[in-house]
């Protein structure tokens, strides 16, 4: 068996973008096909794959809980994104199976490896889709209907690719088999580097969320109406952007960007009759990030009234600060021999699993802090290192005596 970086060479050809990077979205055909391949690499190995009611993979090591050590993390990407954001934590997750076997390490606990649906959101806007789903914090009627940007909803997509749209959901069930859960992840920042380590342990992650705000205006001709007689949504949209960075800019840590602008009907020589607009937000507390949030939405709105526009404030997703179980934490940590702990700015299905179960990250170091992009890196030899804590932590927490 291989390496965690071999195992990612081989699916390097798969979801390619041709803007660079990888787009792979939930239940796409690229993502489609890591299952696939997943789906072959575990059953090699003797795992048993499942896919439960919301599309996410289980590989397990023996038979399906109580009280499981899961590990794993998501295949689907950003638009554009990198190589390593999910696949890494899958794949190190398979070579660390590897690894024990080859030890001839004994359980004492069922051990699986996950795979979770649509983590980025990329497809369907709301991310940490599938663990969401199962830990019943997103209502499934309300997902059902949640739709791509060429109209499919997630229903059918979901039954594309066999899942019956009507079964997802809340699923205690397979939440009830996880005694507890470590997602290893690269670093989406520079801490490690700085740290001069290749693997770390998570200790929080900042609040986040996703806010849709729709502009509308009057749709009209670029060159035939006079400035004073437009109403151009695009004004009050540019206003948020620049409000975005101010107000992040006053809370220390704080972080809010605007990826995502769509102007409708969208033609050089039209002025726009509504620009919807996506914002990103971020901080170290709740408070702080409604306060972030609440200081946009309001210039915002003193923008759109001062072009004649209206604006429409949409909260998509929104989760609270979590901070990891700190006694697997330290547990860990010694295990590791004192790897160190680093909050982080972006979400992952442990964070959503951090509700129900004792969970924990570890972070392989990247060497520019690059991440949701092509440029996303980790070495080959770190890599390694990681798959050896996570072989390692997972022996730890199902091995015997436990
Ligand atoms: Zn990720």
């Amino acid at each position: 068996m291989s390496g965690a970086t071999s195992l990612l060479d081989a699916i390097a050809g798969v979801g390619t973008d041709r803007r660079g990077g990888y787009s792979r979205h939930g239940f796409d055909r690229a993502e489609a096909e890591l299952r696939e391949w997943f789906t072959a690499e575990a059953t090699a190995r003797g795992l048993d794959v499942h896919t439960d009611r919301n599309g996410n993979l289980w590989a397990w090591w023996g038979e399906p809980g109580p009280d499981a050590v899961v590990t794993g993390s998501h295949l689907d990407s950003v638009p554009g994104g990198g190589a390593f954001d999910g696949p890494l934590g899958v794949a190190s997750a398979l070579a660390a199976v590897d690894l024990l076997r080859a030890e001839g390490f004994t359980r004492s606990r069922p051990l699986a490896v996950a795979v979770f649906a649509e983590e980025e959101g990329g497809r369907f806007g709301v991310p940490c889709l599938g663990s969401r789903l199962l830990a019943g914090t997103l209502d499934a009627d309300t997902a059902r209907t949640l739709r791509d940007t060429d109209g499919v909803t997630l229903a059918e997509a979901v039954k594309a690719r066999g899942v019956a749209p009507e079964h997802l959901g809340s699923d205690p069930e397979t939440l009830g088999r996880i005694g507890c859960f470590v997602e290893l992840h690269v670093e989406q920042g520079r801490g490690l580097v700085d740290l001069g380590t290749p693997v770390g342990l998570a200790s929080s992650i900042l609040a986040h969320g996703r806010w849709r705000l729709s502009f509308s205006g009057e749709g009209n001709h670029a060159g035939a109406t006079a400035l004073a007689d437009r109403r151009d949504p695009m004004l009050p949209a540019a206003s948020l952007v620049l409000a975005a960075r101010r107000a992040a800019a006053s809370v220390p840590g704080a972080r809010a960007t605007v990826g995502r602008l769509v102007p409708t009907p969208g033609g050089t020589n039209v002025i726009p009759s509504t620009v919807d607009v996506w914002l990103d937000a971020r901080a170290s507390g709740d408070g702080e990030t409604r306060h972030v949030v609440a200081e946009i939405t309001e210039a915002a709105r003193e923008a759109a009234e001062a072009e004649g526009c209206t604006v429409a404030v949409r909260e998509e997703s929104y989760t609270g600060t979590v901070t990891f179980d700190s006694t697997l934490r330290d547990e860990l940590a010694g295990v590791l021999g004192g790897a160190p702990a680093l909050a982080t700015g972006a979400g992952h299905d442990a964070g959503v699993l951090a509700h129900h179960v004792p969970t924990a990250m570890l972070f392989v170091r990247n060497p520019t802090g690059v991440s949701h992009a092509p440029a996303e890196h980790a070495e080959a030899d770190d890599c390694e290192a990681g798959v050896a804590a996570l072989a390692r932590v997972l022996a730890h927490l199902a091995g015997a005596p436990c």
